[in-house]
């Protein structure tokens, strides 16, 4: 069976060589799928003859929002933390323990419920992708069950044991990272592709972050980190020196830091959302993308500092706040996040790509950032299949 899209008022292929710019954006286009991949794309007119058609009747299609940083298996919220630090509190990596302690409480159905609803509202934002992080176990038993159950929806799931040492470990880093390091990650690794550690003031420093990035790799997990988020430290230089795939959050930065990140293969992935919810001050991004660093865009949904899932306001915040130009910012939401998770397959839309893709009720990407907080996916695809399809309500 082949599907047909046609009349794409604005496809964005994220492939120069097919049409402007650096989102190879092609007007009038139309793309042909056939066994969940992209096997043509080119002007409408010129379309070949499919078993079905879907009419985009001038709207916009993006390829599908890959988010390479999220949190999603927890339970409860921290609204009152929010509003605690509205109104002039400020954010400290402390907060994450109140949460350990709702999802130690939680059954295996609460923490997949809460999972489920997280990845209905990331699909109807457009994600057709989306990492996710354990963390808020922090026991070897609540660890493992998290992972197990993020993996049963998604191949992007990352071992985080090392959030925050646990208050049942309080003053007793060394014993926790032994954990951490030994039994927790001999039973986590079988549900994990990627190990993380949230090396910042308050959590765990530069040489701890290293011997637990190590033990990851040891066991076949590749490395990504939290890094300069909460001040200028040395994750970022630990991210190149282990060949990171990302380094997260980037907040401050040093110019050794961007240097070192120009020369590498690691992201740089900009979680827009933690400085908007924490009320942070935003890095400007001009001076990753001066210096040829490799970016990406991810909502870092978690109910502490990001309660979002929307990618949509992930990029009007980056455009508004962080420097990015509009396709920037779409580019690092889409082919950004791919590379961001060493994927191939995903993340633009040229001929052999999975079919992962979203029609905008919008003339094009431009209008994402333009129309900040309103719902512009009109459909969803993944693999060449319908995920989701907005229904009007209005009557
Ligand atoms: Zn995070």
């Amino acid at each position: 069976m082949s599907l047909a899209i046609t009349n794409i008022g604005s496809l964005v292929t994220n492939n120069p060589n097919l049409g402007s710019g650096i989102l190879g954006e092609l007007e009038n286009a139309g793309v042909v799928i056939e066994d969940g991949k992209i096997v043509w794309v080119g002007s409408s007119r010129s379309a070949p003859a499919s078993d079905q058609t879907i009419d985009a009747q001038g709207m916009g299609v993006i390829p599908g929002f890959v988010d390479s940083h999220a949190h999603m298996v927890f339970a409860g919220d921290r609204s009152k933390d929010f509003e605690a630090r509205m109104n002039g509190e400020k954010y400290s990596a402390g907060g994450i323990k109140s949460t350990v302690a709702k999802t130690r409480a939680a059954s295996d159905a609460e923490l997949e419920a809460n999972f489920l609803s997280l990845q209905n509202e990331m699909i109807r934002s457009g994600i057709t992708t989306f990492e996710s992080k354990s963390g808020y176990g922090l026991s070897v038993h609540d660890e493992a069950r998290c992972l197990a159950i993020a993996a049963k929806h998604t191949s992007e799931t990352t071992f985080l044991g090392a959030h925050v040492v646990p208050e049942d470990y309080a003053g007793r880093a060394d014993d926790y990272i032994a954990l951490v390091t030994g039994e927790m990650l001999q039973s986590c690794a079988p549900h994990a592709k990627w190990v993380d550690v949230f090396c910042d003031v308050g959590a765990f420093d530069v040489d701890q972050s290293r011997a637990i990035l190590k033990s990851g790799i040891a066991k076949g997990l590749m490395p990504r980190i939290h890094a300069n988020q909460l001040a200028q430290g040395g994750g970022v230089q630990l991210a190149v020196e282990l060949d990171c795939a990302s380094a997260d959050h980037c907040t401050h930065l040093s110019a050794k830091d961007i240097e070192a990140l120009a020369g590498s293969n690691t992201v740089a992935t900009m979680l827009p959302g933690a400085e908007f919810s924490t009320r942070a001050n935003y890095l400007d991004a001009k001076k990753l993308f001066a210096a040829g660093v490799t970016v990406a865009l991810a909502t870092d949904c978690n109910p502490g500092s990001s309660y979002t899932t929307s990618m949509g306001f992930c990029i009007a915040v980056a455009i508004r706040d962080m420097g990015f130009s509009p396709e920037q910012a779409l580019w690092s939401a889409t082919l950004g996040g791919a590379k961001a998770l060493r994927r191939t397959d995903i993340g633009a839309l040229s001929v052999g790509m999975s079919a992962d893709f979203s029609i905008l009720s919008a003339p094009s990407f431009r209008h994402l950032g333009y129309r900040p907080g309103v719902d512009q996916i009109s459909q969803v695809l993944r693999s060449g299949k319908t995920i989701y399809k907005h229904q009007d309500g209005t009557k």
